[in-house]
């Protein structure tokens, strides 16, 4: 089935829908390895609009990689803040001082190099995987390697009719011999660029435009009138349920305690106000307000109640540090909290 695609028809096609449509974006503009890896790393999981200003944000601190290695983890969490999936920040800095501490061969002299040193060493940093490496490598490098994100999975889907979950073992395997086949070995940015554009744009997960597809006569699943169940993922876990119950205390004067988290678990490294978990939430005590808040996170539903305490002064926990609320924003805070603090603003 496989074999009937016109290869060089979809790239003609594609390269010429992606010209006329896609959008301009700051890390299309460059072939800076570090620039493109940062922009890769926020859009994992992020919208571009949303994505956009933490990148400039980002970049006019850290435009390249000494200055993201030099920088302490506090500091490039703060200015994560509010992205979620904050490993993401901890691995792209971790990796930043490893490439450094190695020369930082891949970002600064790749000419020294071949393109599958390229790869490899793009790989062996911490959270870079095949997706973010062959990004990188096609983008900054023209290098023919494939870029497979969840719009590259749907078009390739729909392009050959598979009905494998592309986020199982097999099916990763499966859709990376499908992208091997259809890159454009001559312009692999291009192509890359252009296949995820499409994804993103016009072969959108539910309302793909088939009508005035340029690709449609190559289109499988058009063909079959599958293209609504493609593409298939395996079916999800059930979300773990959590009851997280947090104190605000608040002085007269405006302090507060923060505490930061430890251990491998959500939110590592991140502050947020004393917290008591337990297998539900706790009741409010009579009179004192309190915020309550449902937070999903990518495998857990976390119910959080917020308690909100006037205190005449702050009591001694271990572990907490007092903090006025006018520095609040010098600490790196979870997602949550950011939405307990809003919800705060408006109670006082
Ligand atoms: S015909 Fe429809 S499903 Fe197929 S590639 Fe075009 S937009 Fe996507």
């Amino acid at each position: 089935m496989q074999r009937i695609l016109n290869h060089s028809l979809i790239h003609n096609k594609l390269s010429r829908w992606y010209e006329q449509n896609h959008r301009v974006l700051p890390w299309r503009e460059t072939q800076d390895p570090y620039l493109i890896w940062v922009s890769e790393v926020i859009l994992q999981q992020t919208r571009v609009n949303q994505g956009l200003d933490y990148y400039l944000r980002f970049i006019g601190r850290f435009p390249d990689i000494y200055t993201l290695a030099a920088a302490s983890e506090d500091e490039v969490l703060r200015y994560w803040q509010g992205l979620g999936y904050y490993s993401r920040a901890r691995n792209m800095h971790r990796a930043a001082q490893q490439a450094v501490a190695q020369g930082a061969e891949v970002f600064c002299h790749s000419e020294q190099l071949t393109p599958e040193a390229i790869f490899q060493q793009l790989l062996s940093l911490p959270g870079v995987g095949e997706y973010t490496a062959g990004a990188i490598a096609s983008f900054a490098f023209n290098l023919p390697y494939p870029a497979l994100d969840g719009n590259v999975y749907r078009v390739l889907a729909r392009l050959y009719d598979c009905e494998i979950a592309f986020d199982t073992t097999l099916g990763k395997k499966h859709f990376r011999q499908l992208a091997w086949q259809l890159l454009d070995q001559d312009h692999p940015r291009l192509f890359n660029s252009a296949i995820m554009e499409f994804g993103a744009l016009h072969c959108t997960p539910t309302s793909p435009d088939c009508t005035s597809c340029p690709i449609q006569s190559c289109c499988m699943a058009y063909a079959h009138h599958t293209v609504e169940l493609l593409p298939v993922r395996k079916p999800r876990t059930a979300l773990r349920e959590r009851y997280l119950n947090y104190t605000i205390y608040c002085t007269p004067d405006m302090r507060t305690l923060l505490h930061q988290r430890t251990g491998k678990d959500i939110w590592q490294h991140l502050y947020e106000f004393p917290l008591e978990e337990s297998d539900q939430l706790l009741p409010t005590e009579a009179h004192l307000p309190s915020i309550d808040l449902t937070h999903i996170l990518s495998h857990q539903r976390i119910h959080a109640r917020f308690h909100i305490k006037k205190v005449s002064e702050l009591p001694q926990i271990p572990d907490t540090i007092a903090i006025a609320f006018s520095s609040i924003d010098d600490y790196a805070l979870s997602r949550l909290t950011l939405r307990a603090l809003d919800s705060f603003g408006n109670l006082l």
